[in-house]
Formats: C-alpha cells, structure tokens, sequence
C-alpha cells in the first residue's frame, strides 16, 4: 500500500515510475490484504494521529467517488471499555482529543451500549463512546482498485520478481536487481516492502522488525445483529485485552483480531498461527458476544506488522544511501492512511516539505530504543 500509493503519485506528478512486486497481486501475504481494516481517528492523547486520519476520511469519501464504489464504509467506531473512561486511558484521552477537534463523538451508558449494540449486551464491555466519523475499509478491494489505477497510469508494472539488491555507481544508489537477475536503473529508489524491509535493507534491523499477529475469521449464524449498523468496528478494552474486530460482511463472515506485542519472526517463514490461540479466541467469542459461542473458524492468519521502533512510520531518505528513500514501517496501524501517504512520500522523493513527513523523518533508535512505542497505547504489555 505504501508502494502503490508513492507509484501513482510520483506518475500524477510526471515521472517515470517502475513499480516492482513479486505477487501475485494483491500479494496474499502483504499486511494490506484481508478483507477489511480498521478507519479511526481515535489515537489517545495523539493528536498527530488524529488529525492526519481525519484528513484521511475526507480522502476516503472521495476515493468512494472516484471508485464508483464504497470501499470506505462510514458506520462508526465503538470503543469500549470494562470500567468508567479514566484520564490517562486509551478510551478516555481519544474521546478528549476528538471532542477538541469537533469530532462527533456521543459518550455511551451501559443501556445505550445494551440497546443500540445488543452484540455486547453479554459480555463486561459496558463503558465507553460511540465515534461517529469512522468506520472500515474493504482493504483487499481498495489494493485492487489501487492497481486497476497503476495499470491504466502508464506505470511500468513488474510483477512476479523481486528485488534482491540495489545497484550502486560510486557512492550513490542508481536502481535495483531483481530474482530474475534483471536491472532496473533509476534516479530514486523507494523501498516500500513492508515487513520484508529490514531483511532487504539490513541495516534498517534496529528500527524495523517483523511480527505475526493473529486474525481470526469466523462465521456467523445470527447476521443480523451483527451487521455494521448494530456492530460497528469495534475495540473492547484494548489497553487491558488487546482485542479489537469489524463488522460482519454480507457472507456472515466476521473478523476478530488481537493486537498486542505480536510474535517476532522472519517474513520468509512459514506463517503459523500458534494452536493455542484458536481456544484464546473462540473463548472470547463465547464469553462476550450472544450466540457465537460455537461459530466455526473459517480463516485464521498470522498477519505481518512491520513495526518500527516508536511506532511512527518511518518515510525518509537514507542519509547513508543517496538517491534511496525507505517508505515502510506500518507499525500495525497504516492503512487508514493510504490516501495521504503517496504524497508525503512523493514529496520526500521530491524535497517538498510537506507538514505531515517531519513525524515520519529518518530517524535511528540510539538510546530511546528501550522506550515504549508512544501511540500505541492500545498495546497490552504482557500479550
Ligand atoms: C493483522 C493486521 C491488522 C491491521 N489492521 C489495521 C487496521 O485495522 N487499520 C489500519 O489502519 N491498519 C491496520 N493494519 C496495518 C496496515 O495493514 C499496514 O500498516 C499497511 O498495510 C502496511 O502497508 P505496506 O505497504 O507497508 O506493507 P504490505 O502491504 O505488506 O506491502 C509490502 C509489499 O512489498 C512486497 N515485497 C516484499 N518483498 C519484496 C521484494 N523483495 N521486492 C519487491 N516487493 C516486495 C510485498 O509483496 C507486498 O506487496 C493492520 C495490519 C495487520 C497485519
């Protein structure tokens, strides 16, 4: 997505852009695939983050038009807690933050939650608010909207190789080699591989690393009451628990997800979810939700976080590599932002300041590296 979206940029703005992927596309292992990702601007106390999505919903309604088509559904943003909002808590302080910036948000009682969302009437979730500018994306179809767009940009799409290496005259970075030992020379190299970045570019190996984190699909029998109107995208005390889902899809299929610190691995290896989460998972269906207690497992899949040291993404240029730009770092938390992230990475490519990109600068662990990743103050610590 970070590729995609820097591809057709830098071609709107006239270059000359090659796009490498090994595939198939929508590459089945890449983060950006699944059927569907999370659209909020709740981010605690992050007010960066805040604005930066609400910007991105804006772009989201118009990629809707310019798709003839919703791939960004707006139906709200349940966060849910065990107890009362706490200042200090992840509920409490992005609720705080999106009242400041006039975000329609309404603040929920136990018997709003009951009522309206009768999914979480079972279950110890009984606190929290409802945002109202928020939703999901289908983010498979948005990967595959995005690359009907490439092929008909004039973009050179390479598809079924990758990159091995990167070329170099002297002291600069002059393009890439490929599995298929072919060269593609370039002025600029953006590499935007997502959990493959740091076996790409070892060096990146202190601020970036790969984790596999646990999604589960399951199928439901009772569609109704889980339909996004009643079952919004949702989060369930996830400072505490970590668990967080999305609405069911027309087919029944309902997809609950687990955030936290995540299995460190490397993207070439096999993605096994580890048996025990099934039980982990089925148990939290069953104690929370009404009449999904045997629902039956259709998919699970150890899907890849790229995440940075700090947990901002990291767009910049190496300043050891001239002419290379590493657009990654996704940190579990970049697709909401795929509509404006091809230009923050474009204008990097092009030196334009851009008020978004000093977040998103080169930047090296050195000493903070023991702190803890700062906006994710979802992450359950010992998960
Ligand atoms: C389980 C899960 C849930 C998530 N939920 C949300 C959410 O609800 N909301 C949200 O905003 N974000 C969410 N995210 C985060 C978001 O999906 C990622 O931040 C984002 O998709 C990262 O995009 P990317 O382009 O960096 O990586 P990817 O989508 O992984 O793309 C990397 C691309 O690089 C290609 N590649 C790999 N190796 C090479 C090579 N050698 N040469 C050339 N190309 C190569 C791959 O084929 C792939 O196409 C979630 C992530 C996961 C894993």
């Amino acid at each position: 997505m970070f590729g995609v979206t820097a591809a057709l940029e830098l071609k709107k703005r006239g270059h000359e852009v090659t796009l490498i992927d090994p595939g198939p596309l929508p590459h089945p292992e890449a983060s950006s695939t699944d059927i569907s990702k999370v659209v909020r601007p709740d981010y605690g106390s992050e007010i960066f983050y805040a604005k930066l999505a609400q910007q991105c919903i804006d772009r989201w309604h118009e990629w809707n038009a310019e798709a003839n088509q919703e791939l960004y559904h707006e139906t709200g943003y349940l966060v849910l807690a065990k107890e009362e909002m706490q200042p200090g808590g992840f509920e409490y302080e992005s609720w705080k933050t999106l009242v400041s910036l006039d975000h329609p948000v309404e603040k929920l009682t136990s018997s709003d939650i009951i009522n309206r969302f009768p999914g979480w009437s079972k279950g110890d979730y009984h606190h929290g608010y409802f945002n109202h500018r928020a939703g999901w994306v289908e983010s498979g179809n948005v990967v595959s909207w995005l690359l009907s767009r490439v092929r008909d940009s004039g973009v050179h799409l390479v598809e079924g190789q990758k990159m091995v290496g990167l070329l170099e005259n002297g002291s600069r970075i002059s393009g890439v080699v490929t599995d298929s030992k072919e060269e593609h020379f370039a002025e600029v190299v953006v590499v935007a591989t997502g959990a493959w970045t740091p076996i790409l570019l070892p060096w990146l190996s202190d601020s970036l690393r790969c984790v596999g984190q646990p999604v589960y699909h399951f199928l439901i029998p009772d569609l109704e009451s889980y339909k996004p109107e009643r079952f919004p995208a949702w989060s369930a005390d996830i400072t505490n628990t970590g668990w967080y889902g999305l609405p069911a899809l027309p087919d029944g299929t309902l997809k609950v997800a687990h955030h936290g610190a995540g299995i460190p691995m490397d993207p070439r290896s096999e993605k096994i979810v580890p048996l025990e989460n099934d039980q982990k998972f089925c148990d939290f269906l069953k104690s929370t939700f009404d009449g999904l207690a045997n629902s039956p497992i259709l998919e699970r899949r150890l899907c890849l976080y790229c995440d940075s040291w700090d947990g901002d993404f990291l767009i910049g240029r190496d300043p050891d590599h001239e002419g290379l730009i590493v657009a990654s770092g996704g940190s579990g938390h970049g697709f909401k932002f795929a509509p404006m992230l091809g230009q923050i990475t474009a204008d990097v490519v092009e030196g334009i300041d851009n008020p978004w990109a000093s977040r998103f600068r080169w930047r090296t662990p050195g000493k903070a590296k023991t702190s803890p990743e700062r906006y994710r103050l979802e992450i359950p610590e010992t998960s």
